[in-house]
């Protein structure tokens, strides 16, 4: 089901958690919501769950207006981070709960209950667990069945707040890969909250960028990597550097050189040029370029970092190919970038 959420501001007491937030979710996705600690995320999701109300704002589920619904009437599927497991229940009695407790009229019957969920099992992978209790499992086996258990009631939007964040850096990769799956089989609309940017770009369709109750960006894992739109984008994704410039009749300079790079001509002045790491080219020092001393050099995976003093007091790191590294001057390199953007200082 799609959501959207419309112009929605949050405050607790003159707080203001949310300010002025907008988002199109669409029918089958699988959205993350990524930011720093305190950015707003829980409160989106405790917003569209319907666990909280709105200062300002609305919630619509497909065209109908959700803002005054109740959690249960939004039919939603939940999984947290520390998500209780009933521990007196059988996993598989845990994965019924929320059919079994559903008013009679529409309660599936006994045998019904049991079927779906032991469907769901094998779904999460858990076939033969069945009769297990919470605590026999591991903590990767008990989100697993959290998520069977928010599924079961098929329902319209499942919400999951850092589900792995408890779990060892490699069962959280594993878990990753396998909820993308499940979720390409199942086709559940998905809002995912995280901290964690490579689960956040590695998981979703499309990635919510927030930072003090905004959202900063929405778009693909590529668009928001390759193509960020603000400085805050830029140092919260990857690595990125900044350098002061000056733009003058749609040049940018650099302690007084050009760059051999065009800004748009109704710009004049100081500004702040990003670019990451790897979005450079290598140079020779007849054209324009930046120039810097190697201040250190390190091998990362299948890449070499190497660390640059570029006078007045700027510094840049650069990320070279094996086939760039091998064809540099050790001590000085010169380079412009091919990707960048520049933002007022
Ligand atoms: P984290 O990653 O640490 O969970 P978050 O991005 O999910 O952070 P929220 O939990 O949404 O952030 O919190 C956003 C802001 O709202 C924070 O400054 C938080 O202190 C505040 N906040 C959240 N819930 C409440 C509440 N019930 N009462 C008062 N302030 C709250």
């Amino acid at each position: 089901m799609e959501v959207k959420v419309e112009n929605i501001r949050k405050e607790f007491g003159r707080f203001p958690a949310l300010h002025d937030v907008s988002l199109d979710i669409r029918s089958g996705e699988l959205i993350a919501l990524l930011g720093p600690s305190g950015s707003g995320k829980t409160t989106l999701l405790r917003l569209i769950a319907g666990l909280e109300t709105p200062t300002d704002g609305r919630i619509f589920f497909g065209t109908e207006d959700a803002s005054e619904k109740s959690v249960q009437e939004r039919n939603i599927g939940f999984v947290f981070q520390h998500y209780a497991l009933f521990r007196h229940m059988t996993v598989l009695d845990n994965i019924g709960f929320g059919l079994k407790v559903r008013p009679r009229a529409i309660r599936p019957p006994k045998e019904e209950i049991r079927r779906r969920a032991k469907e769901l099992l094998d779904l999460v992978q858990l076939s033969g667990m069945e009769g297990r209790y919470p605590t026999q499992l591991s903590g990767g086996q008990r989100q697993r069945v959290a998520l069977a258990r928010a599924m079961a009631v098929e329902p319209n939007v499942l919400l999951l707040d850092e589900p792995f964040g408890a779990l060892d850096a490699q069962v959280r990769k594993d878990l990753r890969r396998w909820l993308r799956e499940i979720h390409d089989r199942t086709g559940h609309t998905t809002v995912f909250v995280t901290h964690d940017q490579e689960e956040a770009l590695e998981l979703a369709d499309r990635v919510v960028v927030m930072s003090q109750g905004k959202i900063e960006q929405v778009g693909t894992p590529d668009e928001v990597y390759d193509f960020p739109n603000s400085p805050f984008v830029y140092g919260f994704i990857g690595q990125s550097n900044c350098l002061r410039v000056q733009v003058d009749h749609g040049g940018i300079h650099f302690a007084g050189k050009p760059l051999g790079m065009a800004a748009a001509a109704d710009k004049h002045g100081e500004a702040h040029l990003y670019f990451r790491p790897q979005d450079i080219v290598l140079t020779s020092t007849d054209e324009p370029h930046l120039e810097g001393h190697v201040t250190s050099t390190r091998r990362v995976a299948g890449t070499r970092h190497v660390e640059l003093d570029l006078g007045n007091g700027a510094h840049a790191e650069l990320e070279l190919s094996p086939e760039q590294a091998a064809s540099v001057d050790p001590k000085r390199i010169a380079f412009r970038p091919t990707r960048w953007k520049l933002f007022p200082v």
